[in-house]
């Protein structure tokens, strides 16, 4: 399975990402967790993306697209995975469109995980005294959603019209959450 997980921050893509790929036995792949490792490590591509990702803007596509195709070139892609915050903009779509394609692959379903700001909001400042994000406070979690919804959030049109959005609700207990996904998955594109 070709999956992309889509949702705002703080709808718990990376807590379902993990959960799911392992039930469905394919790779999970977090450009956050990939750019976050890449900070902590101080490499290039560390250095690259840590300015934009304090600020809650996008790390610029030709470098998010350019590690998410090396990513996906690895062995244990080859077979599936499951793509957690990526594409988020237009071009990275097309940009995935066409790495696909190149192998002969396309996507099998875009789960688009559903939640209200209140809750995101609520979420993330938890999850700030919890994990001490750079990223998460009162400013810069604004700013990320505000992000989302002029970049990323039109993109759920964009799968929608291709019969591949699945839309889930993300509140609830976590395995809850899981189960309405990995229900949905089995029932055909909205
Ligand atoms: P969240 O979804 O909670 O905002 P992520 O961990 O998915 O957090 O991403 C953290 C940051 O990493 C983003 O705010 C952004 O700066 C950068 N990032 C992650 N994925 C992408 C992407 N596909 N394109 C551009 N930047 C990205």
């Amino acid at each position: 399975m070709r999956i992309v997980l889509l949702g705002p921050p703080g709808a718990g893509k990376g807590t379902q990402a993990k959960l799911l790929a392992a039930r469905l036995s394919v790779p999970a792949i977090s450009t956050g967790d990939i750019f976050r490792a890449n900070v902590s490590m101080g490499t290039e591509l560390g250095r690259q993306a840590k300015q934009y990702m304090d600020a809650g803007e996008y790390v610029p596509d030709h470098v998010t697209n350019g590690m998410v195709r090396d990513r996906l070139a690895e062995e244990d892609a080859k077979a599936g995975f499951l793509l957690d915050g990526y594409p988020r903009t237009r071009e990275q779509v097309t940009t995935l469109d066409g790495m696909l394609a190149d192998r002969g692959e396309s996507l099998d379903r875009v789960v688009e995980l559903r939640a209200d700001r209140d809750a995101l909001v609520d979420r993330l400042i938890k999850r700030a005294l919890v994990e001490g994000r750079s990223d998460d406070t009162p400013e810069v979690i604004a700013r990320r959603l505000d992000v989302y919804d002029e970049q990323t959030a039109p993109l759920v049109e964009v799968y929608s019209s291709r019969g591949l959005l699945v839309g889930v609700d993300g509140i609830g207990e976590v395995d809850e959450v899981t189960e309405r996904v990995v229900a949905a998955l089995g029932a055909p594109g909205e």
